[in-house]
């Protein structure tokens, strides 16, 4: 798709406010399972179907999840902390507010770098993180004419990243939100998957005259659910503001919602203003400091980034940067490959083939992630070595991956299953040998001759006649000793 850019004049201005569900156990302020899939209102109590007189009781692992990713995101975390209410109506709401954080979020000034061309990489202001509860879901039955409400989602943990509104193209806020995507999944707070609604993103944009610091009205666009998404609605309002603007129109401040069939952008609301959300503390949780032992804990606790990997595996294990990029583009990933390396004995570039190769082609077969994939990584780093030492071709080691993928049978099981053990008999290779003598007399007459390259020719008749399972070492050394004597 072309994307339709702002006129020379005018440039972008884009912000994006992500909302992650944390991977707690339970829900923000109750013991409900936090879990997606259930029957309908499978997880509710009186806490999050907002009885009277129930109060609300802060969920520890949400708040360490919250602190970990405003860490992992290079924010300042404050001496204290509160919740505040967020008073809206939706049937899917039934307090009749949200507990948010207004004046008192978990993080402050983090940042999302991205990596630009030529290894220069660009800083994306994260304003602000903090905690929220999410909504229920309304459900509206085809051809019925009543709405269904399912309160399983209703105090679900939320962690709702804003950023800076730094972005100035939809490409731009594409990388972005794949970076801190990645981070988060780095930090181990949210699965992040866009299908199952743990990762939602609403964008807004405006238009200002190149090197002004004046913006024309902001206009916010929701039901982006995916990144493509994103980007596509993103180029399309700028495409409409610009075209308003070049008209002598104004822009709306409004919110706006991308219709994904029709590709355009189209009126949802007037955008509300903070002061009808009549925000004020939440009385049942009062303010309260978040221990510093705790920060550091959490701070100690994070695991390697993206880019530390990244780094490592370019400088110390010396993969070419598109192979270790792809590696280090997911945990899980980059987890399961240094797994592989742990096995101990094996090339890291060849094992980083086989896990970008054999590996993701089977998680995507079977749509799993690579911790989903049976494939061990003990047998992994076997066929590795197998494929090292000359036992395996290539195409014989995925066959063999395959093979262990599908049966659970070890790396040598496998081997032998497929009948891909290599001929290392000397009996049974002498008569190969024997055949390629035979068949090849002007090769033998060159070697003779002093030509040693014919020698190559021949271990390779050897390899063709025995499907490539000869021991290629002990071929040669037979060859010799027939030419030789
Ligand atoms: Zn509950």
């Amino acid at each position: 798709m072309t994307a339709p850019r702002a006129a020379p004049d005018l440039e972008p201005v884009i912000g994006l406010e992500v909302h992650v569900q944390l991977a707690t156990r339970s829900k923000l302020f109750c013991a409900c399972r936090n879990e997606y899939g259930a029957a309908p209102n499978a997880h509710v109590c009186p806490v999050c179907t907002g009885q009277p007189g129930v109060l609300p009781v802060l969920n520890e692992q949400a708040l360490s999840l919250g602190l970990s990713a405003a860490l992992a995101l290079g924010c300042e975390v404050p001496a204290s902390t509160k919740f505040d209410r967020k008073n809206y109506f939706y049937p899917d709401l039934p307090k009749g507010y949200q507990i948010s954080q207004y004046d008192r979020p978990l993080g402050l000034g983090g940042a999302v770098e991205l990596a630009g061309d030529g290894g220069a990489t660009r800083r994306v202001g994260v304003a602000r993180v903090h905690l929220e509860e999410d909504a229920g879901k309304t459900l509206h039955p085809p051809g019925e004419n009543y709405s269904l409400v399912d309160l399983n989602r209703a105090g679900v943990p939320l962690l709702e990243i804003v950023s800076a509104p730094d972005l100035r193209s939809p490409e731009e806020a594409h990388r972005y939100l794949v970076a801190l995507k990645r981070t988060l999944r780095y930090a181990r707070v949210s699965e992040c998957d866009m299908e199952k609604g743990s990762l939602r993103c609403d964008a807004n944009v405006s238009l200002r005259a190149r090197g002004s610091s004046a913006l024309n009205a902001r206009v916010e666009i929701k039901n982006l659910n995916s990144f493509r998404n994103v980007e596509r609605a993103l180029a399309h309002d700028i495409a409409r503001q610009t075209t308003l603007l070049a008209a002598g129109e104004a822009v709306l401040q409004e919110t706006r919602m991308w219709r994904e069939e029709e590709e355009c952008t189209a009126p949802l609301r007037s955008k509300e203003e903070e002061h009808d959300y009549r925000y004020f503390p939440e009385p049942d949780l009062p303010e309260f400091a978040i221990p510093p032992e705790l920060v550091e804990r959490l701070r100690a606790g994070l695991p390697e980034m993206p880019a530390a990997r990244l780094e490592r595996y370019i400088g110390r294990l010396g993969l070419p940067a598109e192979t270790a990029a792809a590696l280090a583009a997911d945990w899980e990933v980059a987890d399961y490959y240094e797994r592989c390396l742990a096995a101990g004995g094996v090339p890291a570039r060849a094992v980083a083939s086989f896990v970008l190769g054999a590996v993701l082609q089977e998680a995507n077969a079977r749509h799993v992630s690579v911790s989903g994939v049976n494939i061990p990584p003990a047998s992994l780093a076997e066929v590795a070595r197998l494929v090292e030492a000359g036992a395996l071709s290539h195409q014989a080691a995925r066959k063999v991956l395959a093979e262990i993928a599908a049966s659970g049978q070890s790396a040598a099981q496998a081997v032998a299953s497929l009948g891909l053990e290599q001929v290392s008999d000397r009996a049974q290779l002498a008569v190969a040998v024997d055949a390629a003598l035979a068949a090849a007399p002007v090769a033998v007459a060159q070697y003779r001759a002093g030509k040693q390259n014919a020698l190559n020719a021949l271990v390779g008749a050897v390899m063709k006649a025995t499907r490539g399972k000869a021991d290629p070492k002990l071929a040669r050394q037979l060859l010799l000793e027939r030419l030789g004597a």
